[in-house]
């Protein structure tokens, strides 16, 4: 997770420090005056230590306690669920496969090597589905052995979700996927998720607007999950 902190200069448009906090865990936050206050924990000692800053970037996953604590509305999550897998004889180690069934998954399977000889066979589920049988089912129809499953509960692809919002008079902004950052057709987030805080420090330094997400006209940005009108 990231927190810029402490970001003087924020209202004169100038940096002149932030301060990156890690190894502690985001509890909530609450306006004060012109600054923000925030509670961190330590690893596991239940201790609640309180900080400030003039902005706050939440960078904590779909399950985002900032966006939790600054009044964002719940993120819509799909299950993914993959296996580690022996590439089959016939696959080279440089080509992705892809199978839709509809029956199973609105997304599709994928196979996708992850070295030359093993790669990684899985799919997302909708809202609630059960998808562990499905992928068990197909690994067998294709003859493949599962070495070690992953599963996680991941971002749904849903639109337009503003990215930034006034606490009292701080801004907090959330990026990757605690900001839904997540492509269509896959809901993987990593390169939205980095072009999302490249945007987000644009609006930092610029004092609301940002070049990242003015470039393409609404309707066919490749992010088309952040809110422009969230920076102006
Ligand atoms: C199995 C799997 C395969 C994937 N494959 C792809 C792929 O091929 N391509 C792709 O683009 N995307 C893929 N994704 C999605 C991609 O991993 C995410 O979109 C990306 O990691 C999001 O980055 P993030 O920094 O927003 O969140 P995360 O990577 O989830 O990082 C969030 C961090 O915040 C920390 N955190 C959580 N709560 C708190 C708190 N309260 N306080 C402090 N810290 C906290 C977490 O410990 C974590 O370190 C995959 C996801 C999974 C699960």
């Amino acid at each position: 997770m990231s927190f810029l902190s402490s970001f003087e200069g924020w209202q004169n448009r100038e940096v002149s420090r932030a301060t990156v906090l890690s190894g502690q865990r985001f509890v909530s936050c609450k306006p004060n005056g012109k600054k923000i206050h925030f509670y961190v924990s330590g690893n596991g000692d239940g201790e609640r230590v309180e900080k400030t800053a003039n902005v706050l970037v939440g960078a904590d996953c779909a399950l985002t306690r900032v966006a939790q604590s600054a009044g964002w509305p719940k993120l819509s999550m799909v299950p993914l669920v993959q296996a580690i897998v022996e590439l089959p004889k016939d696959m080279p180690s440089d080509v992705c496969r892809i199978w839709f069934i509809p029956e199973d998954t609105p997304y599709f399977y994928w196979l996708i090597p992850q070295s030359p000889t093993h790669g990684v066979l899985g799919l997302i589920g909708k809202e609630g589905q059960e998808i562990q049988g499905h992928l068990e089912h197909f690994l067998q129809k294709k003859s493949l052995e599962p070495i070690e499953f992953q599963n996680a509960h991941v971002a749904k692809y849903t639109r337009w979700i503003p990215n930034h919002r006034k606490i009292g008079e701080s801004n907090v902004y959330l990026v990757g996927d605690a900001a839904g950052h997540v492509k269509v057709t896959t809901v993987g987030g990593l390169v939205t998720g980095f072009r999302g805080a490249l945007g987000v420090t644009e609006a930092i330094l610029n004092g609301g607007s940002s070049n990242e997400f003015h470039l393409y006209p609404q309707g066919c940005s490749p992010m088309p999950q952040v809110d422009p009108q969230g920076f102006g």
